[in-house]
């Protein structure tokens, strides 16, 4: 029977969503949720999805579309564009033929495959006792997708300096520089998850060149394309930076934020080999992997991604779009700059207006975050994470008084 299985810990920001619905209070705020809301607090469909999605029922009703499986390793343009949207047009890779992309079940699966991937083919000899590296902090998920892949030595790489609050590069670059050779090492491509602190050109140039050095195998995380700068390119540089150096790597590119299309998993496994024979080994190997764990990919989210990125009119809608939410990020960050400033909130807030993408790290200690839970209704991550466009002009002024009170009790 079943009587000796343990209650799992909850998923902490799950948990979090679930005692925010409960809570009756009337000013309650949820700053926790990883998801864009609008000025009204609203989930956003992009008008522009919406009008792919209906295009695409039109289809279906007049069998142009259907539901047959799809190969799998995914819908051909949608990983072809994916990919180009991700390495860029120029990409030495995609040029040479040695690039491509696998469609995945969002950025978990990207995460999660390219994780069983390495664990059988990087470093053979060593498997899973293969060191891996983490940002710390990171998002929390990270471990899991490397741990269940069967990775066991799973490290921690210095990241964020508490007291300045910010990038602690000296740190990372010294504990990148004492990796064993061959490690592997998770990279934020862009809006680092929790800190929304992301290394600038000249730092990425210093991480660049250990991880030459040290033979490191890099791996990308893009979750957030768009959303840091409000520019695709530019959210994507430290990737093609890395791939413009002759460097092997992997890419969990998701498109759950930048298109808000969540809980339709659409993911892209961005693969750069060393050479087209090497990929085409690589995709080969991944077929498998994949073909033991889902089959085939969903194809409704990638429809709508490979139709937009396909079409000049759409993509351009698109982007701005990814415009939109990025700017009212950068508004609600600076509206709750000058709210504690104006509140005259002891500490530097700076952080808040310097940081970027969708979460800003408050630097709100454990019993910080409790009290603004406990007694001001204001549900955040442990960590002092919150979402920026969380927050509206409905909320924000009651959210800056909370923390002003949590920090001055
Ligand atoms: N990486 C990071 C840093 C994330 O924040 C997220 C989403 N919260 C993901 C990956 C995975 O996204 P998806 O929902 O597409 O699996």
């Amino acid at each position: 029977s079943f009587a000796e299985v343990p209650h799992a810990q909850p998923i902490a920001v799950f948990q979090l969503t679930a005692d925010f619905r409960v809570d009756p209070h009337p000013s309650k705020v949820n700053l926790g949720v990883g998801a864009f809301r609008t000025e009204d607090g609203l989930p956003w469909v992009l008008p522009v999805v919406a009008k792919t999605e209906a295009q695409l029922a039109r289809e279906l009703e007049e069998s142009t579309l259907d539901h047959e499986y799809l190969p799998v390793i995914g819908h051909p343009e949608f990983t072809r564009l994916a990919t180009q949207l991700s390495l860029g047009e120029a990409s030495p890779g995609l040029q040479s033929g040695r690039a491509a992309g696998v469609q995945v079940i969002g950025g978990t699966g990207a995460l999660r495959i390219g994780a069983e991937f390495l664990r059988r083919w990087w470093n053979p000899e060593l498997g899973g006792k293969c060191p891996v590296y983490f940002s710390e902090p990171t998002w929390g998920n990270h471990l899991s997708t490397f741990r269940d892949a069967g990775f066991t030595d799973l490290r921690k790489y210095r990241y964020w300096d508490e007291a300045c609050r910010r990038l602690a590069l000296t740190e990372l670059l010294e504990d990148l520089e004492s990796a064993p050779e061959k490690s592997v090492v998770l990279l934020h491509a862009c809006a680092h998850n929790p800190t929304g602190t992301d290394p600038t050109g000249p730092q990425w140039l210093q991480i660049l060149d250990v991880v030459k050095r040290r033979n490191l195998f890099p791996f990308f995380d893009s979750a957030y394309q768009g959303f840091a700068s409000g520019k695709l390119d530019e959210d994507a540089a430290a990737i093609r930076l890395f791939e413009s150096h002759g460097l092997e790597l992997l890419c969990a590119q998701s498109f759950s934020k930048n298109f808000g299309l969540y809980n339709e998993r659409v993911g892209n496994l961005v693969i750069v080999a060393r050479d087209s024979a090497a990929l085409a080994c690589i995709k080969s190997q991944i077929v498998l992997l994949v073909r033991a764990m889902w089959s085939n990919p969903p194809s409704h989210g990638a429809r709508i991604v490979a139709t937009v990125l396909g079409d000049p009119v759409l993509r351009k809608e698109w982007i701005g779009c990814v415009r939109t939410m990025a700017e009212r990020v950068k508004l609600m960050r600076q509206q709750l700059y000058e709210k504690l400033r104006q509140l005259g909130t002891p500490g530097t807030w700076e952080h808040i207006v310097k940081q970027i993408g969708m979460f800003s790290y408050t630097g709100l200690n454990r019993a910080q975050v409790d009290f603004l839970i406990r007694e001001k209704h204001v549900y955040l991550m442990a960590s002092g994470r919150i979402n920026m466009c969380a927050l509206n002009s409905h909320n924000l002024n009651y959210v800056a008084e909370s923390i002003h009170d949590a920090v001055t009790t």
